[in-house]
């Protein structure tokens, strides 16, 4: 990999350690040239995979849609860069999960969802209120009710 500030090709990995998922590879590197010091990631790329979309239309799957919509739905919540990418990475690694060539928009909508749910609640009903048909409002509504807080009375 080429050095980002010389652009020289000659870097050399100084260290490389496992995260704790056994999911990424993250690596130190250090240029030859110029000692500059950056760090690279490793971690398994969803294979090609069409989305199959609710008009029937089908797409290749691409990671930057998926993260524009999980973005949008993130929007003022308090979160990392790195937790939003660890967020990324499982909901890859659930759709690899599943083996398959192609898939459901609606079922991408799913892991989302699931994922979602334990990362950010606000951000899971955004994401929800969008992307899922639900079957009637009722249900909706007690699905945010039982999100809710329990707020005290003053
Ligand atoms: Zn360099």
């Amino acid at each position: 990999m080429y050095c980002p500030v010389c652009t020289c090709k000659t870097t050399r990995v100084v260290d490389s350690r496992l995260a704790p998922d056994g999911m990424t590879i993250r690596r130190r590197r250090e240029c030859e040239k110029c000692s500059y010091r950056f760090s690279t990631n490793e971690y398994s790329e969803v294979p090609d995979l069409t989305v199959v979309k609710n008009d029937g239309k089908k797409e290749s799957y691409s990671r930057e849609k998926l993260q524009k919509g999980i973005l949008m739905s993130l929007a003022k919540r308090p979160y990392t860069l790195e937790q939003f990418e660890k967020l990324i990475h499982s909901i890859e690694c659930d759709i690899q999960k599943l083996r398959k060539k192609e898939i459901n928009s609606n079922e991408i909508g799913e892991i989302v969802m699931k994922r979602l749910l334990v990362f950010d609640k606000v951000a899971y009903i955004r994401f929800a209120s969008i992307y899922r048909a639900f079957e009637d409002v009722n249900k909706f509504q007690k699905e945010i009710r039982s999100l809710k807080p329990t707020k005290k009375k003053k």
